[in-house]
Parts: C-alpha cells; structure tokens; sequence
C-alpha cells in the first residue's frame, strides 16, 4: 500500500490555517481538518441528505442516489484526486461531504422555488444555507452554535456568493470581493460533484428507464468507454455493461483531471496557499474532456432533467414549497415552537426558510398535507 504522501507546498495545512472561530483544544488523535469530518456527518443535516432528492424523488426507488448516496459518491471521488495531487484530503473530504447540506427538498426544484419565495427577503441560496448550517443552526456542542468549523472547510463550502452577501459575511466572504480563487481542495471537490452526477445520472437515468442506452450512444464519451467495454468483454450485456461503461467514464474523467491539474500546477510554479489563490484556477480537465464532458451534461439536461416525469415531479414540488412558505407567511402561528422563536428573533421569512430548506421530501409531503388536506391529521 502507497504511504500517505506528504502535503505539496499549495496544500492547505492546520499550519497555514486561519483556524477556528471559537477557540479549542487540539484534538487528541485526529487533525483538526479529520474533526471537521467526523462532525458534519454527525451532524443531522447530513443525516437528512438520505432523504432528499437529487434527481429523482426519494420514494420514487430505492436504488436511485439521494443527496446522501452523492455526497459519498463526491467525497470519494475529490479525496482520490487530492491524494493524488498530494493537497489535504481530509479537508477535501470534509468539503465534499457538507457541499450540500443546505439543499432543500426536491433537489434544485425546492430550491428555486423557496428562493422565489424569499425574493423581497433577502433571496434563498443552498451555499450560503450550508454555510448558516454548519455556522449556525446546528445545535450540538454546549461551547457555540453550529459547528464551528475550521475557516478553509467553511470557505470551501460557500462556492458562490454575491458581492453584496460576501459584504455581510466578513472574513469567509472576502474572497469574493477581492477576486481570489478558491483552494485547490475545493475547486476539487467542485469538479469532483460535476464527475460524481454526470455518471450517477447516467446509472440512474437509465436504471429508471427515462433515457434508453440507444440514445446514450449519441454521446461521445459513453460510446467510446462502452465500445472498449464491449471489446475487453465480448459477451457483456445489460445492466453490467453500463456499469463497467459508467465506471469507465468515471476513471477517464479523473484521469485527465488529474494529468490536466499537474500540469497546471508545474506550469504556474504555485508554492502555497496564497499563491493558489492569486492564480486562475488550477484544476480542471483538458480541453477535448472539457467538450466532452460539456456534450454528456447538455444531453442530461435535455433528455433527463426536462423529461416530462422530471418536470411533473419539480411542478409538484414547486408547489409544495410555494404552498408551504405561504402558509407560514401569512400565520406565523403555524410554525412549530422553536422556528417560531427563531421567527422571533431572525424575522419570520429567514425562520421559514431554515425550516423549510431542513425538510426531507417525505416530511415536506407529510407537512404539506397536514396543513392543506381536508380531514382530521
Ligand atoms: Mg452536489
């Protein structure tokens, strides 16, 4: 077995960190990047991700990936890449498995709809929802609110924001204003999501039936890993030649990544963390994978996020969440006790959001239904 290669100069190490907010003790037989780890999957809003969806609804089949299944997915894939590449794994772990902590119900569907609904209050974003997760809402430890993270994982996890939020975020915004690039971790664990749904939604799109294999060979890079499958293993059929296809795919993709990085990393002489920061981005696949890549999530998005099954599920779930925030809304009383006192002291939008945006599917139906159904739960 390789032993664990030493962190590259343009790592981020606890050295270089800028640390914690609340100060603490150091762990005793961890890194302090392996205690972000262990606390966001202790954490309940991680728990959660088991029942929400990414592309298909969670009680649509048990074998379609849920925020849970691809966040492992996204972790294992980023953690594999930054191994490689010698910068900080545990970190990128960490990361990668809070990436989407703060998605609402109903994948991207809920999302937009809840940020509809919070438009004239200061809008709804599932990064910066991560961010108030891992910052705030999570009620865990007697010494903070949330979780009290290490700067570099909650920097990683606030991918996008606005000039005018990253104003209000302080120092973990700050990059935003001042043009600089994200650490290498967390432009890994980026791609890394980008990797880990193209080819899930591959599996599952085609698990589900909503597209046909025939038409996956009109993708380039599906064609050429299932031609080579088929030619190592004449006789394979099915299912199990989609998924030596699929993993295929998955390989090629973190390959080329992995030679394109290097590459970029030799070439711009980068020594450190800041260095990173000042240079453009540094990770990213060559360019004939780039087209390539850009072909699958073109062909996903016309032929499986717009199939008419697809679109039913997101008008439902628009619904669902509209229906939700405009009950809340118009009667704050509805809301359970403590959103209510969050309602309180936040305003009452900003505690509906929080609530809604915790919800599983499941809870967001069951909800809906005990405020809208005509009967007696
Ligand atoms: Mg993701």
């Amino acid at each position: 077995m390789p032993a664990v290669p030493e962190l590259a100069g343009y790592a981020v190490s606890e050295q270089s960190s800028a640390g914690r907010v609340v100060p603490e003790p150091r762990p005793k037989a961890r890194g302090e990047f392996q205690r972000d780890r262990d606390r966001i999957i202790h954490s309940t809003a991680f728990r959660r991700l088991e029942y929400k969806t990414q592309v298909f609804v969670n009680h649509e089949g048990d074998l379609f990936r849920t925020r849970l299944t691809h966040s492992i997915e996204v972790a294992q894939i980023a953690r594999s890449i930054a191994r490689a590449l010698r910068v900080n794994d545990d970190l990128t772990e960490a990361i990668a498995l809070a990436h989407d902590l703060g998605h609402t119900p109903f994948g991207h569907a809920g999302q937009d709809a809840l940020n509809e609904c919070m438009a004239d209050f200061g809008g709804f974003e599932h990064n910066l929802q991560s961010l108030r997760i891992v910052d705030k809402l999570e009620e865990r430890y007697g010494a903070f609110d949330g979780l009290n993270l290490m700067f570099e994982t909650r920097a990683g996890i606030l991918k996008h924001c606005s000039p005018a939020r990253a104003r209000e975020l302080g120092d973990i915004g700050s990059r935003f204003l001042a043009d600089r690039r994200p650490s290498l971790e967390a432009q890994i664990c980026n791609l890394a999501d980008e990797i880990a749904y193209n080819n899930h939604d591959v599996d599952d799109g085609l698990r589900s039936g909503l597209i046909e294999v025939e038409q996956m060979e009109a993708v380039s890079l599906y064609a050429r890993h299932c031609r080579s499958a088929s030619a190592d293993f004449p006789g394979l059929r099915g299912r199990r030649l989609i998924h030596e296809t699929v993993r295929r795919m998955i390989d090629a993709l973190v390959t080329d990544l992995l030679a394109e990085t290097a590459r970029r990393l030799a070439d711009s002489g980068v020594a450190s963390p800041a260095d990173v920061a000042a240079a453009p981005l540094l990770a990213g696949f060559s360019a004939e994978m780039h087209a390539e890549n850009r072909e699958l999530k073109s062909f996903l998005r016309d032929n499986l996020y717009r199939h008419y099954r697809v679109q039913r599920m997101t008008t439902k779930a628009r619904r669902i969440v509209r229906d939700l925030f405009g009950a809340f809304h118009s009667d704050v009383r509805l809301l359970p006790t403590e959103y209510r006192a969050r309602a309180d002291r936040e305003g009452a939008p900003r505690a509906i959001a929080d609530y809604i945006a915790g919800m599983t599917d499941r809870y967001a139906v069951k909800e809906h239904r005990r405020l809208f159904a005509v009967g007696m739960d």
